[in-house]
């Protein structure tokens, strides 16, 4: 994996450079699944990192009635940590990733965050950092502004050669790169060298004659990233149902579900020829298994197809996710394995693909609730959730469990540990209290179901 780097323009001072991230925190934090006992905890009252470092350390937490189980592997990666760091330095704030969601914003109000005057270079990020609202609201309190998500031309009309933009992991499309260079701002690139690798093996597929196809999300900036760095035909399937309609285009038969890649696939697409031979690659992010699946789907397809197994001149597979991705999943399953788990809570902004997909991963097991933040934990009664493949979140009732209580906890790798450990206390708060005490009402927007997954 190739380290993101900082391009350094002419007129101003190259940024601070961040220490070099200690670890990820996933692979540092592999331990036993099953917590040793802790002494009861005081509610509320515990630091949240502290909180969660002491179940770090032990797998977990235990107090009478309550066994909390913390997945092995959880939060930051490294490449959402250096890119938080890299953002961080561009603003002149301390590097503290871990601790993000607070130490920005009490940053940010110490320095005033005061607009720049006219001609004074601004900060600019091309979108958000990473899919996490704690991390992305404290930047933009420290002075970093998101440019226009329109994907029209002129979402970097206003961008001036005396300002930074920052290029979050995810990458941008390379349309959009090439504007910035023309416009000669200072680029702080923190694109992530396992996103690189996607857009590597796209571009050998898509020089071997292959039609590339992206496992991903159509709307994600990593997928359009990587689909705009390849020069032939390409084309992006979400999931194994999408695999399917493709598979009947590939073998030529039913093409009535062909419409639903309208704006999933390269201008002037022709269905008889760019689906002759193939080459998938996917989004870091996705559900290795989901992968797996659709790489079977489109093989048996271009087999029906040409009536031999494909050669790798007619299919090329490369599974690009990156291993963060695949330990956090790993370690959900160890999770699962345990078998007593009764609920499971998965961290992680509502737009974070690699968290919900742990979520779904959950589900197939265990009543698995994805929640944004320790304010989603609303009540012992009410919990502000989203369910997978929905677009908003809804209010649950009657997800805490009766004790004695077992509950799985995993956050994906956008989210600092300063929100999983929010997420500890406030279970170790909602424990303690009183059975039969008045739930605060729900609040937020969303729909209101009546049981859990
Ligand atoms: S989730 Fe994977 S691809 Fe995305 S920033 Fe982290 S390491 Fe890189």
């Amino acid at each position: 994996m190739s380290k993101p780097g900082t391009e350094r323009g002419q007129r101003r001072a190259p940024p601070r450079r961040p220490r070099p991230a200690a670890r990820d925190s996933g692979r540092s934090s592999a331990r036993a699944a099953k917590p040793s006992p802790a002494r009861p905890l005081r509610d509320g009252s515990t630091d949240p990192l502290a909180l969660l470092e002491r179940a770090r350390a032990a797998g977990g937490l235990e107090v009478p009635g309550l066994s909390i189980r913390l997945a092995r592997a959880f939060g930051f990666c490294q490449g959402v940590k250096r890119a938080v760091e890299l953002a961080f330095a561009a603003a002149d704030l301390p590097p503290q990733p871990e601790a993000a969601s607070s130490a920005v914003r009490t940053a940010a109000r110490s320095r005033g965050a005061a607009p720049p005057g006219a001609g004074e270079p601004r900060l600019f990020v091309t979108g958000e950092i990473i899919h996490n609202p704690a991390i992305n609201a404290g930047l933009r309190a420290a002075g970093i502004t998101p440019l226009p998500v329109s994907r029209r031309s002129g979402r970097l009309s206003g961008v001036r050669p005396e300002d930074q933009v920052i290029i979050p992991a995810f990458g941008i499309e390379v349309a959009e790169e090439r504007v910035l260079r023309e416009i000669g701002c200072q680029l702080t690139d923190t694109t992530c060298g396992w996103v690189r690798r996607v857009w590597k093996a796209a571009a050998e597929f898509s020089a071997a004659g292959l039609t590339i196809v992206i496992h991903g999300r159509a709307d994600h900036e990593e997928t359009r990233a990587t689909a705009s760095r390849v020069r032939g035909p390409w084309l992006i399937v979400r999931d194994a149902a999408e695999a399917e309609v493709l598979a009947e285009a590939v073998r030529l038969r039913d093409q009535s579900g062909w419409r639903r890649f309208r704006g999933s696939r390269s201008p002037a697409f022709d269905r008889e020829r760019d689906l002759e031979r193939l080459g998938l690659v996917n989004q870091t992010t996705m559900l290795d298994r989901e992968t797996q699946q659709i790489g079977r789907i489109l093989r048996a397809a271009l087999t029906e197809r040409h009536g031999a197994a494909p050669d790798s001149g007619t299919f090329r597979a490369l599974a690009t996710f990156c291993t963060a991705t695949q330990r956090r999943q790993d370690a959900v399953r160890t999770l699962l394995a345990t078998g007593d788990l009764q609920r499971l809570i998965v961290v992680g902004g509502f737009r974070s693909s690699n968290t919900a997909h742990l979520a779904r991963l959950g589900g197939e097991r265990v009543r698995t609730y994805h929640v944004e933040d320790a304010d989603c934990l609303v009540s012992r009664t009410w919990i502000r959730h989203l369910v997978p493949g929905a677009e908003q979140p809804a209010r649950t009732r009657g997800w805490f469990p009766e004790a004695p209580r077992v509950i799985g906890v995993t956050a994906g790798a956008s989210t600092p540990d300063t929100e999983t450990g929010r997420i500890l206390a406030r279970l170790l708060e909602l424990h303690h209290q009183a059975d039969g005490g008045r739930p605060r009402p729900p609040r937020g927007s969303g729909r209101v179901r009546g049981g859990g997954r």
